[in-house]
């Protein structure tokens, strides 16, 4: 029973259609703001072997990380390609204040946040980049945080593509 925790979720998943579902679900619940999000997508990419659910909550709390936390008015710009081997590439980025070298290390700690006056105001918890780290370590993924203060973030998640 534990070693079913373990196992890489065996399902297959279309990017293309779940960023597509959750910039819907996000355009309708932020307003205004959600119209500012891109969507760069490419037909080439391949089905990802994953959890639709978990993979939906990535893309949910990073994208809302970049609409809470961009500039408004900035577009927030989510990408999707076909890496080398059987990768598949999924980068967010936004336009904003960017985030100090300093703290990028700690951001996936549960409850870590920035700002602490700053971030309270914009309410949440703190849990968000823990809970995508996990899901991205479940499916054997990598997660990578780059941010150039004074211009923006990219977040790139990187995934396998399911055998076909
Ligand atoms: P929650 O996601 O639980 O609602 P949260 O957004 O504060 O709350 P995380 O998503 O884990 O928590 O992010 C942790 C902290 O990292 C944030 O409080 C914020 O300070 C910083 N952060 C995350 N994404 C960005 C971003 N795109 N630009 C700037 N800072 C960010
Ligand atoms: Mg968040």
């Amino acid at each position: 029973i534990e070693a079913e925790k373990f196992r890489l979720p065996s399902a297959t998943v279309d990017l293309n259609l779940l960023a597509v579902e959750v910039h819907e679900a996000l355009r309708h619940s932020r307003g205004t703001r959600g119209e500012d999000i891109v969507l760069q997508l490419d037909e080439n990419v391949p089905p990802v072997a994953g959890d639709r659910v978990q993979l939906s909550q990535v893309l949910h709390n990073l994208i809302g990380n970049a609409m809470k936390y961009g500039r408004t008015g900035t577009p927030v710009t989510v990408t999707l390609q076909a890496g080398p081997r059987d990768a598949v590439v999924m980068q967010i980025e936004d336009e904003s204040e960017g985030i100090a070298p300093e703290h990028i290390p700690r951001l996936t700690e549960r409850f870590y946040r920035v700002d602490a006056g700053r971030s309270r105001s914009l309410g949440g918890t703190g849990l968000g980049l823990a809970i995508v780290k996990h899901i991205v370590e479940r499916h054997r993924g990598r997660f990578d945080i780059a941010s150039t203060v004074g211009k923006g973030t990219r977040v790139t998640v990187t995934l396998r593509a399911a055998e076909r």
